[in-house]
C-alpha cells in the first residue's frame, strides 16, 4: 500500500532524498565514514554547509547584503533570538496576530522585555482570515514588525505582504519556506525550521540583511546573529546531519524548477483539495478564499465523531496524520513541498468515497 503523510511537521521528504540519504550512509562520498560521524570542522562538511547556502540564496534570488544563517532551536528559537537581536532601539515592536504561532511570537518578545503592540488580531473570527493593516506604521516607533507568513494550524497564508511603510519586516516562514515565492528584499529578515518543507527537524535557517547585524550587549552566544555571521554558522557544533539532508532536498527543489515551479505545483495541489471540499456537502473548509494556505489545509465535518471516523479510515488507507490541531479539530492535510500531487488525488478520491457512503 502506498503511504502518504500529510503530518504538519515534522514532514514528508521527497523519495528519491530518503534513497539517497540510504545509499550514502554508510560511506560519505566513498570517505569510509557516515555523514552521522564526520567533524564539523572537516572539508567535507565545509563544502556541504556552503553548498546548502548557495542553493538557497540561488533559489531564493538572495541579494548579496543578505547573510544565512543555521540555528539549532526552531522557529521558537528565534522567536527569542529575533527580538535579542533587533528589539534594540525602540525596544518595542509592532505584530500582526493572525494565529497561534504569532500569537506565540509576540508572548516570547514581551517576556524578553520587549513591547508589542498587537496591531490587529483576527482571534475573535477564529484566525479563519487575516489580519489587516489598521492605519500605517513608521519605524519612528517600532522596531520591526512581526509577522507569520503562512498560519500551519489555522490554514492562512500571506499571498501579497502587508504594508509596513519604512518599518522593517520579520518573517516567520517556518511552514511555506520556499514553497511559494517572496521577494527577500521586502524583509529585513526570515526565519524557519526546516522541518515542514525542506528538510528534517534539526536546524533553522534565518536570513538576514546585512545592516541589521551588530553587536548587542547580553544575547546568548546561541543566539547572536553576529557571532553566526563571524563563525560561517559554525560557532559551536552545528547539526550536520539535518544540514546535510536539508542540501539534498534543496537540490531535489531546483530539479523541480525551483520555487516558482514548486509553488505551481503546490497550487495544483491545493487546488485538487478546495475545490473538492467546495463542492461537499459532508466537508468544509472555512477559510476566507483570498487568504487560503497553499500548504495546510484544515476542513471538517459537522460532527466531531464522523471526523474521528474519517482520520481512522483514512489511516486505514494509507493516508496518515490527517488530525487537525487540537485547538482547531477536525482534520487538517499538509500538503508540503515533497507531497506529490498523486497523494492530494487519493486523499480526495478517499474523501468522495466516504462521503457518498454517509
Ligand atoms: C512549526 C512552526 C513554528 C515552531 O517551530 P519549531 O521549529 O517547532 O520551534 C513556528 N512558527 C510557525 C509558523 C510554525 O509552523
Amino acid at each position: 500500500m502506498t503511504v502518504y503523510n500529510f503530518a504538519a511537521g515534522p514532514a514528508t521528504l521527497p523519495d528519491p532524498v530518503i534513497q539517497h540519504i540510504q545509499e550514502e550512509l554508510p560511506s560519505l562520498q566513498g570517505s569510509g565514514m557516515s555523514i552521522l560521524e564526520i567533524s564539523h570542522r572537516s572539508q567535507m562538511f565545509d563544502d556541504i554547509i556552503n553548498t546548502a547556502k548557495q542553493d538557497i540564496k540561488d533559489l531564493m534570488h538572495v541579494p548579496d547584503n543578505y547573510h544565512i544563517l543555521f540555528f539549532q532551536g526552531g522557529g521558537t528559537g528565534q522567536f527569542a533570538a529575533v527580538p535579542l537581536n533587533l528589539a534594540t532601539n525602540h525596544h518595542k515592536i509592532a505584530l500582526l496576530d493572525s494565529g497561534h504561532w504569532a500569537s506565540r511570537a509576540g508572548d516570547e518578545a514581551a517576556n524578553l522585555g520587549v513591547d508589542v503592540d498587537v496591531l490587529a488580531s483576527t482571534k475573535e473570527q477564529h484566525y479563519t482570515e487575516l489580519p489587516k493593516m489598521p492605519h500605517p506604521i513608521s519605524s519612528a516607533d517600532y522596531d520591526y514588525l512581526h509577522i507569520t507568513t503562512n498560519n500551519t494550524i489555522e490554514g492562512t497564508a500571506y499571498h501579497t505582504l502587508p504594508e509596513h511603510g519604512d518599518v522593517t519586516l520579520v518573517g516567520d516562514l517556518s511552514s511555506n519556506f520556499m514553497a511559494e515565492e517572496y521577494n527577500v528584499q521586502d524583509f529585513g529578515l526570515i526565519f524557519g525550521g526546516v522541518q515542514k518543507n525542506l528538510g528534517p527537524a534539526g536546524v533553522t535557517i534565518v536570513i538576514v540583511r546585512d545592516d541589521l547585524v551588530k553587536h548587542v550587549d547580553h544575547v546568548p552566544t546561541i543566539l547572536d546573529y553576529e557571532k553566526f555571521v563571524k563563525k560561517n554558522s559554525m560557532f559551536n557544533t552545528p547539526p550536520v546531519f539535518a544540514i546535510y539532508a536539508t542540501g539534498l532536498v534543496l537540490k531535489w527543489l531546483k530539479d523541480q524548477g525551483g520555487i516558482a515551479g514548486i509553488e505551481a505545483i503546490n497550487r495544483k495541489k491545493s487546488s485538487l483539495l478546495y475545490d473538492f471540499l467546495d463542492n461537499s456537502e459532508l466537508f468544509n473548509n472555512n477559510i476566507k478564499k483570498s487568504d487560503r494556505s497553499l500548504t495546510n489545509v484544515p476542513f471538517k465535518t459537522p460532527d466531531p465523531e464522523l471526523d474521528k471516523q474519517v482520520i481512522q479510515a483514512a489511516d486505514e488507507a494509507g493516508l496518515k496524520n490527517l488530525k487537525g490541531h487540537r485547538s482547531v479539530g477536525g482534520m487538517r492535510a499538509s500538503l508540503y513541498n515533497a507531497m506529490p500531487l498523486e497523494g492530494v488525488a487519493a486523499l480526495v478520491d478517499f474523501l468522495s468515497d466516504f462521503e457518498k457512503q454517509h
